[in-house]
């Protein structure tokens, strides 16, 4: 039980790599908040582990200071915040996305992160402890074309991570991010435009491993940075991509 008892937040974690990692960190006994934007999908999840559900939009600011209030209110405290929440605009010419789309990335991948801090940051300075890890992407390291401004969100998570990382070493926080490649969840299609067999097939002879990442993976990666096993690592992002990056 590498996370008893420690409260975890994770944000989107209604479907996808977030539910894959609510489902390691209830199996290794931490109290998992589930926090989606899809109100249901999140109970859905928090009903299966016996967790706590959250309806919260983390691009609205109102949205994330009610989220952590009703956490610190039931628990507490918050160990650990994941911040699994994102999205994508359709794969196209970067001159064609729309301001609106761009805006949508930018406010749910980046901003969300800041408005997060804000609220957690103190009560974690106040602990003396804390973990955090951000659900960054290869996309952010190795971008592929049409995903233009999804993958420059990413590289901006990555680089917040240290920013965050060698701001809060000293008050005990460690803040790390993961880089999956794609899963098969319902963002893989957004990535591909279109789910055919040639398509599929191109796209995995990118992954040396030869699958995508499963939520098991994110969830098995989420769980060690979590835990104490890492307390000696922090700034890292930690690619989960059968060797995409390489
Ligand atoms: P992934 O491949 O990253 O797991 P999914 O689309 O399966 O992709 O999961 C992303 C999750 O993030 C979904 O459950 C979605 O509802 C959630 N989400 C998207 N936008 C927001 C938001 N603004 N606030 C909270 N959750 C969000």
């Amino acid at each position: 039980m590498r996370l008893q008892d420690k409260v975890a937040i994770v944000t989107g974690g209604g479907s996808g790599f977030g539910a894959g990692i609510a489902r390691k960190f209830a199996a290794e006994g931490a109290r998992v908040v589930v926090a989606d934007i899809n109100g249901e999908a999140a109970a859905g999840i928090a009903d299966q582990l016996g967790g706590m559900a959250v309806q919260a939009d983390v691009s609205d600011a109102d949205s994330v200071r009610a989220m952590v209030a009703d956490v610190t209110q039931r628990f507490g405290r918050i160990d650990i915040m994941v911040n699994n929440a994102g999205v994508t605009h359709l794969p196209g010419p970067m001159e064609e996305i729309t301001e609106d789309d761009f805006d949508r990335v930018m406010a749910v991948n980046c901003k969300s992160i800041y408005l997060i801090a804000r609220e957690i940051v103190p009560l974690m300075k106040q602990a003396g402890t804390g973990a955090i890890v951000n659900v960054a992407s290869t996309a952010g390291v190795s971008p592929r074309p049409n995903l233009n401004w999804y993958n420059a969100s990413k590289g901006w998570l990555i680089t917040a991570t240290k920013a965050m990382a060698v701001e809060l070493a000293p008050f005990g926080i460690r803040v790390n991010a993961l880089n999956p490649v794609a899963g098969e969840t319902p963002l893989l299609k957004s990535f591909m435009g279109q789910d055919t067999p040639e398509i599929r097939a191109k796209f995995l002879s990118t992954i040396p491993i030869g699958r995508f990442s499963t939520p098991e993976d994110m969830g098995n990666a989420a769980c060690f940075l979590a835990s104490d096993e890492a307390s000696m690592i922090t700034g890292v992002a930690m690619e989960v991509d059968g060797g995409r990056c390489i």
